[in-house]
């Protein structure tokens, strides 16, 4: 597929970094990544994603609009309150660049669905604001074999790893050995600085597009921390999975999204 002479000129400054050059253009047009959650963390990931243009975006959110995600989801803005979140989300994405293809989940993603939303896409970002949900993106996407960046935020804080067929531990492989699961959101209640989601956002756009061009090192075996109120990022190398993994370790007790069905029941915040 060639590129028109607007792709082209719309591209130039990303076309000119000598790591992605034409043929990472091309990679990256393309390619296809799901995003699970329209709100903070799938704000920035997505804008970004498209303006880079990957060629085919999934978004997947079951929410509306509220005046209260607007200080952080700077995807949607204050006329669309109360419009579906992966409406406004692709309005916005088609505006910044209607060269890219969105596909919209306006739907609760559970055990039934995910296996069969992810599977079309290379690349999985878990832009999702419960730990339930993030354990159920994990499962997924180990079981399926399917690339996924995990993210989480709080307050002023974040983290994030990436996950690749075996390469590097799965989030369960964290549990109880990891500084930054403790800060895992898990309440809406417990709020957030939009610029910090903005942040981790940002690097999960970054995952993905490395992904994609297949050029530099991902955050396998890393799980890198941003700590908002003092600027700094720390990494906790973990370089191998947990063979006691509940997921991917030897003995899992977790073959199929349906053995345990109350890991991923919403506790607090719903
Ligand atoms: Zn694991």
């Amino acid at each position: 597929m060639a590129f028109s002479r607007e792709e082209l000129k719309r591209y130039s400054r990303q076309i000119a970094v000598k790591e992605i050059g034409i043929a990472g253009q091309q990679k990256l047009s393309e390619g296809s990544v799901l995003v699970i959650g329209a709100g903070g963390l799938g704000s920035s990931a997505l804008m970004y994603l498209a303006a880079a243009g990957v060629g085919r975006i999934g978004i997947a959110d079951y929410d509306r609009v509220d005046l209260s995600n607007l200080e952080r989801q700077i995807i949607h803005r204050t006329d669309r309150i109360g419009m579906e979140k992966t409406k406004s989300a692709a309005m916005t994405l088609q505006a910044i660049n209607p060269e890219v293809r969105t596909e919209l989940y306006q739907e609760r993603v559970t055990p039934d669905n995910i296996t069969d939303l992810i599977r079309p896409y290379d690349i999985v970002l878990d832009a999702t604001d419960h730990f339930e949900n993030k354990l159920l993106v994990n499962d997924a996407c180990v079981l399926a074999g399917k690339p996924f960046v995990h993210a989480g935020v709080l307050a002023m804080s974040g983290q994030i790893m990436t996950w690749l067929p075996g390469e590097g531990p799965c989030l369960r492989c964290l549990s109880g050995s990891a500084p930054g699961l403790a800060e895992m959101p898990s309440c809406r209640e417990a709020g957030v600085v939009g610029a910090a989601v903005s942040v981790i956002s940002s690097l999960q756009a970054m995952e993905a597009i490395r992904f994609l061009i297949g050029k530099g090192k991902l955050l396998t075996g890393r799980l890198l921390h941003y700590d908002g109120l003092t600027c700094t990022f720390d990494e906790t190398e973990i370089p191998e999975h947990s063979p006691w993994c509940r997921v991917c370790g030897e003995h899992p007790d977790i073959r199929s999204l349906t053995d345990h069905p109350e890991e991923y029941v919403i506790s607090c915040g719903a």
